[in-house]
């Protein structure tokens, strides 16, 4: 992405939150022994939740019980609020109508749940390749290398990645081409529209893996194709412990019970079993009601935004943050690929003479700015940008100003003007 500069903005946007998040104004130590307001640069890792996500959990609260078998009053409402928190998750990402919403409890465990229900040949391998790139998260690596996988090594560019992503589907079929939304290290967004249509006619389905994408960008599963998409609760900016696998049902139901157990069944007896179909036969034991109804609340929240906010908000911090930061001598910013034409608000960054957990241990202790450091869950695309020990990661999202990026660039010049 090119990095326009915005240091002096003319109107307002970024100056103030977009959506008002739990946490906004906390005070933390630094090393002085004084106190300051938090910066909370790591929304890419887990977002705050928001106020209004927050309020719904207070009035549910008294009402959470066991969904499904219980007849009393909070039994019923909580199964009402379960069921519609599925309802509205497939509202949110544009689900078809024979879609399924399989609550999880994260997007590892998405993954993982699709990785189990990819169809098998007689011997119980996978009848198929499940093809990837080699930028993904270990949470689209790792399930899909425990069976039949194949991958690709993304060009140099978006458009020489597209290529070799069809020449390896011409190749050799593939059952599933896993891909990101957007890189979790540099935030670049990728083609879906394009990838899927290679996918497509080469006759293999698409999973996104969404982490990154779903809290930055609207997803419409009936309007791009893509056969199955996992998010997580804790990215869209509700709390920590749900996520989602929403696609469709034919390899879902014919999968064995991801987790067999009550819930997942029609009928058992001592001999045999009768399985539900999905979603439930995937959600064996009691679920997360509340961790379900406050995914289902930011999923809302997002989708009433007007068209655009998300975007312009995010963007006009992300371009402040770049520039400033491309700005200094010493601070190399990372990028996988030369053309991408857009990017949600995360920045990979490195500072000369100094290893990433010293700077990050350093905003936090003297700044009161939280970043991320480190490899990302992403070793192979750390690799290939060449950044073995890491790097740093700054990332913005709906509570996040431009004064919170202007402490982060303030800070770093003032490192560099000291010297290692
Ligand atoms: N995929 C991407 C692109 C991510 O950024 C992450 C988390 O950072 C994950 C998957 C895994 O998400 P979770 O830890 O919520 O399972």
């Amino acid at each position: 992405p090119s990095y326009e500069d915005v240091s002096a903005p003319t109107d307002a946007v970024g100056v103030r939150p977009l959506l008002p998040v739990v946490g906004a104004n906390l005070r933390v130590p630094l090393v002085t022994g004084q106190e300051t307001t938090y910066a909370n640069l790591d929304y890419a890792a887990s977002a705050p939740c928001l106020e209004e996500v927050a309020a719904h959990l207070t009035e549910v609260l008294p009402y959470y019980a066991s969904v499904h078998r219980g007849a009393g009053y909070a039994s019923q409402v909580s199964t009402s609020l379960y069921e519609n928190a599925r309802a509205q998750v497939a509202a949110f990402v544009g689900a078809r109508a024979d879609d399924v919403v399989v609550f999880t409890r994260n997007t590892t465990d998405a993954l993982n749940l699709l990785a189990h229900c990819v169809p098998t040949d007689g011997a119980g391998e996978r009848a198929g390749d499940v093809l990837f790139l080699d930028i993904e998260h270990h949470a689209n690596l790792l399930p899909w290398q425990r069976g039949r996988h194949r991958y690709v090594v993304a060009g140099t560019t978006q458009r020489a990645t597209l290529v070799a992503l069809r020449a390896e589907l011409a190749a050799r079929p593939a059952a599933l081409l896993a891909i990101t939304g957007a890189s979790n290290v540099t935030g670049e967004v990728l083609p879906l529209t394009e990838i899927v249509a290679l996918a497509h006619e080469a006759g293999a389905r698409v999973v996104l893996d969404a982490a990154q994408l779903a809290p930055h960008r609207r997803i419409d599963l009936a309007a791009t194709g893509v056969d199955y998409v996992a998010f997580s609760g804790h990215k869209v900016y509700a709390p920590l412990g749900s996520g989602v696998l929403v696609g469709r049902r034919d390899w879902l139901d014919e999968a064995p019970a991801y987790l067999p157990g009550g819930g997942a069944v029609r009928e058992v007896t001592l001999t045999g079993t009768t399985w539900a179909s999905a979603p439930q036969r995937h959600e064996g034991g009691t679920p997360n009601v509340l961790g379900a109804a406050a995914l289902a609340r930011a999923c809302l929240v997002l989708a009433d935004l007007p068209e655009g906010a998300l975007e312009e908000h995010e963007e006009a911090l992300r371009n402040r943050l770049a520039s400033r930061l491309d700005a200094l001598a010493g601070v190399r910013l990372h990028q996988i690929w030369r053309d991408s034409p857009s990017a949600i608000g995360v920045v990979a960054f490195t500072v000369e003479g100094y290893e990433p957990g010293f700077v990050a241990a350093y905003l936090s202790a003297e700044h009161g700015i939280g970043v991320r450091d480190g490899k990302f869950c992403a070793h192979p695309l750390l690799s290939r940008l060449g950044a073995q020990a890491g790097t740093l990661r700054a990332s913005v999202g709906v509570g996040t100003t431009l004064s919170d990026v202007d402490r982060l660039a303030d800070a770093v010049e003032r490192l560099l003007s000291v010297g290692p």
